[in-house]
């Protein structure tokens, strides 16, 4: 099955301090979760989680964070696992907030066959050594650990990005590096690559020969805003109205964040996938697109319970009731 010669740190991501500010609501949390969070944390003393005074309730927000994100999982797909992701803590307060992403195991096939373990692993197509995926914040910054409170002004919402730092270990990852190339600097790359193109749906990767167009990706990969490179999956296409959806492309090459994140352009850069977040509520559910991209990736959409739409439905009597009351 899964013959593993070599393994590689993940694509790391990362949110920077800046720009945007987008509420978001908590996805009501679904009957079973989707998606079970072993997070295993470091043994070093001087690890943020295992700070003596602040430990503790970092580890109990991270906890929540991943109870939640299955939740809101759960309410968009299908797919359930068990994933153990190695979290570490730091003290920085400078450059990214937080970093996750997932290892890749590669069998030395050429191609889109990089095996993200994360991705594979819920979706019942492999089966990989813990940890699976790794997570990093930061907490120099200051963050609002409480669930239920409003992030100020001046604080992050821990969830928040907790929900961007996991969906990238699941596979929102591009696999790219800024020649081009795949993580181990030479044609294989993941399932995401196939589907990046330039703005004229060209794919910076041939199909069937998984040879790089250099020429469309010297000038795609760092084409800017609205004018770099873009995902052609159907389904992501399919909820962003027809149109291939743009892909954060700065003219200069952010390693881990270019290509790796929806654009900062509306509405893009009001989703969880945007490469940046201001402080306040963060966004804490999938937009339609999101939804999309992950189904290319993989995901099976989740039908809606019964149970749902009987109270829809119940919900549609009440408004009707009281529409005709008030007519009296
Ligand atoms: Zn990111």
């Amino acid at each position: 099955m899964v013959t593993t010669s070599s393994r590689i740190s993940p694509l790391l991501r990362s949110l920077a301090t800046s720009s945007l500010l987008v509420a978001g609501a908590l996805a009501s949390a679904s009957a079973q979760a989707a998606i079970t969070f072993d997070f295993t944390y470091s043994a070093s003393a001087t690890d943020a989680f295992n700070d003596a005074t602040y430990g503790s309730a970092r580890r109990t927000a991270l906890e929540t964070a991943g109870t939640l994100y299955s939740n809101m999982f759960a309410s968009h797909f299908s797919d359930t696992g068990t994933v153990t992701i190695a979290v570490t803590g730091t003290n920085n307060s400078s450059g990214a907030l937080a970093s996750a992403g997932s290892y890749y195991y590669s069998d030395g096939s050429t191609g889109f066959k990089l095996e993200d373990a994360v991705r594979n692993q819920l979706q019942g197509t492999g089966s990989y050594s813990a940890p699976q995926g790794l997570l990093t914040y930061h907490f120099g910054y200051n963050w609002e650990l409480d669930p239920n409170a409003t992030p100020s002004n001046s604080e992050f919402d821990f969830y928040a990005v907790a929900f961007h730092e996991l969906t990238h270990a699941v596979g929102f990852t591009s696999t790219l590096k800024s020649n081009g190339l795949g993580l181990f600097n030479d044609n294989r790359w993941g399932t995401f690559a196939q589907f990046v193109t330039d703005q004229a749906g060209t794919k910076v990767i041939d199909p069937n020969t998984f040879t790089l167009n250099t020429a469309v990706w010297n000038a795609a990969s760092v084409g800017g805003t609205g004018t770099g490179l873009f995902f052609d999956g159907a389904n992501a296409v399919a909820a962003n109205g027809g149109n291939l959806v743009p892909l954060y492309s700065p003219t200069t090459w952010e390693s881990g964040s270019s290509s790796s994140h929806v654009d900062e352009l509306a509405p893009f850069n009001g989703m969880m996938m945007s490469y940046s977040t201001g402080t306040g509520l963060g966004v804490r559910d999938f937009s339609e697109v999101e939804v999309g991209m992950l189904q290319d990736l993989g995901y099976t959409a989740a039908v809606p319970e019964p149970e749902t739409y009987a109270m829809l439905m119940a919900g549609l009597g009440v408004v009707g009731f009281m529409r005709r009351r008030r007519k009296d």
